[in-house]
């Protein structure tokens, strides 16, 4: 972790096991890493795209952006949670398939959405009323099937079947809490 503020910010038990689990998993791979000492996964600093933070499927690393990521601890936290899931789900694979997973299929994708949706506190209703919607009916799961959507949308590949794919996927993945669950 780099020495910044805003990433030191964003500390917690669930972060912390997140990010212990991805980190040393991924330096049984990484040939760079020193011996003994896990390689580092985050990456804080300014960026061009207009995201809070992203996983870097090729750097392997989640970039956490610094000059989009607000100043709300909790904000914060559900950002880094966010995406750590999708390095975990990168590094330990999901849907029964082995790692890493393929960025490439539009149901792998939709299922680390589902997942990193609903582990990172992205769908808490106070989330959800911050964002306008009050409805209280049901909208813990609608909320995640969102999200999940607008987030394969954006990949070309992915924008027309993006409903049906998480559609597909939504119990299964969902029902996945790893690594808070062993399932
Ligand atoms: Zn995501």
């Amino acid at each position: 972790m780099t020495s910044s503020g805003l990433c030191v910010l964003a500390t917690g038990p669930e972060i912390a096991k997140l990010l212990s689990l991805v980190e040393s998993k991924r330096s049984i791979s990484d040939a760079s890493a020193e011996p003994g000492k896990p390689s580092s996964v985050l990456f804080c600093s300014p960026c061009k795209v207009v995201a809070a933070g992203y996983f870097d499927a090729e750097k392997k690393g989640v970039h956490v952006c610094e000059n989009h990521l607000g100043n709300s601890k909790k904000a914060i936290t559900r950002t880094l949670t966010h995406e750590l899931v999708h390095a975990y789900d990168d590094m330990f694979g999901v849907l029964n398939d082995k790692p890493p997973l393929d960025w490439s299929s539009c149901k792998s994708r939709a299922c680390s959405e589902v997942r990193a949706a609903a582990l990172s506190g992205d769908c808490d209703y106070t989330a959800e009323v911050a964002r306008g919607n009050f409805s209280p009916f049901n909208y813990y799961n609608r909320c995640v099937k969102r999200r999940a959507q607008l987030s394969i949308s954006m990949q070309k590949a992915c924008a027309d079947s993006a409903k049906c794919d998480v559609e597909e996927v939504f119990e299964q993945c969902l029902a996945d809490r790893r690594p808070w669950t062993d399932n």
